[in-house]
């Protein structure tokens, strides 16, 4: 494990037991600003504790990359807490999780993530200042959702030489808070979708609100389309899969798209555009940090809108410098995160 720190450079791992509630849980921390480090709190089940540390590490580095990206002055932070078969009260452990928060004095701040809901950030709320998106904060998903729209059209401008997405064929994996949210926006801008989700209910309501065609969970990325959004899981794109798709473009929520910045590669020398997981989804963080600093409504869209010219940029250096935009979108986070 100290190995993968070094390697991400995740400086500092917290974790806690609280025999009462039942909580275990993980705070990863990354980069050397002299800032709080944000990042939303996950409650999964994990096969092993292990697999829950490596998520933390791992997804605390991404969010250092995604803050820098897009201009916020925040550390990356991740927290896992690790989802038993059984929990006796959650509110309780909500809490609980809250003094721990609490006990690590502002070096991270929590929000909402998978498996987590503003409810329980309410719950945590009762117990440090601490955290963000709670009820009263509002869920990020939507602000999330309204980035991916804007990335997608700047993908389609950089990729296919127009922003209108009338008639653009886009395939969404992934109906949950982000991925029905971007239906919705690309419905009104008139793209046609292909949509599938392992709930049946939500595939339903996209094909009567949307007018969506289903299309099988497996069949989606190889389905002909425009292009691909990964709105569901991480690592969608391997090499294998890389060479079935039949998109110009792959541009989605899902956090850690790509099993290896190779892959990145790949989708290059396949002429298919890549949009960077942590440059298109910033969305939420955008949010989540402008108001937790206080600021109004407006700044915060203003904020949002960035991510397509930060898109723009990323695949213009790309073509200049001939490296795919996941090499060029992860060399400058370097610089900003690390000098
Ligand atoms: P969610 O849990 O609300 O939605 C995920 C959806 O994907 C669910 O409807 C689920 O049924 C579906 N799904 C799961 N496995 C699938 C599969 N194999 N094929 C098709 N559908 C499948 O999650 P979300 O908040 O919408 O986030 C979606 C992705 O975006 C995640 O990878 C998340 O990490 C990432 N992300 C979310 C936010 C945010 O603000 N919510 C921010 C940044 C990144």
């Amino acid at each position: 494990m100290l190995a993968l720190m070094q390697r991400t450079r995740v400086e500092t791992v917290h974790m806690t037991v609280d025999p009462v509630t039942g909580l275990r849980a993980i705070v990863a921390i990354h980069g050397g600003r002299q800032a709080p480090a944000l990042g939303g709190c996950r409650y999964l089940a994990y096969p092993d504790e292990e697999s829950a540390m490596i998520d933390a590490i791992r997804l605390a580095e991404t969010m250092s990359y995604k803050a820098a990206l897009a201009g916020l002055p925040f550390n990356g932070g991740k927290a896992v807490i690790l989802r038993g078969p059984h929990v006796e009260d959650r509110a309780l452990l909500f809490e609980a999780f809250g003094r721990f928060i609490d006990s690590l004095q502002g070096r991270y701040i929590t929000a909402v993530d998978s498996g987590t809901s503003t409810a329980d950030m309410d719950c945590v709320a009762q117990a440090t200042a601490y955290v963000t998106s709670t009820t009263q904060a509002g869920d990020p998903s939507a602000h999330t959702a309204l980035g991916v729209f804007a990335g997608i059209r700047s993908t389609a401008m950089a990729r296919l030489g127009s922003d209108n997405l009338e008639g653009l064929r886009v395939a969404i994996q992934g109906l949950g808070h982000v991925g029905y949210g971007l239906a919705e926006h690309l419905h009104a801008a008139g793209a046609e979708l292909l949509v599938c989700d392992t709930d049946p209910g939500k595939v339903q309501l996209a094909v009567e609100q949307f007018n969506a065609r289903p299309i099988a969970g497996e069949a989606l990325p190889t389905t002909p389309c425009d292009i691909f959004a990964p709105c569901a899981n991480g690592g969608v794109l391997s090499a294998k899969s890389v060479a079935q798709l039949r998109c110009a473009a792959v541009a989605g929520s899902a956090n850690a798209q790509l099993t290896s910045l190779d892959v990145g590669d790949l989708l290059e020398s396949r002429g298919i555009l890549y949009a960077p997981d942590y440059v298109i989804n910033a969305g939420g963080l955008i949010q989540v940090a402008l108001q937790y600093q206080g600021a109004e409504a407006s700044v915060i869209t203003t904020h949002l809108r960035q991510i397509g010219k930060r898109l723009t940029d990323i695949f213009a250096q790309a073509q200049a410098s001939h490296h795919s935009p996941a090499r060029v979108a992860q060399a400058m986070a370097e610089r900003l995160v690390y000098g």
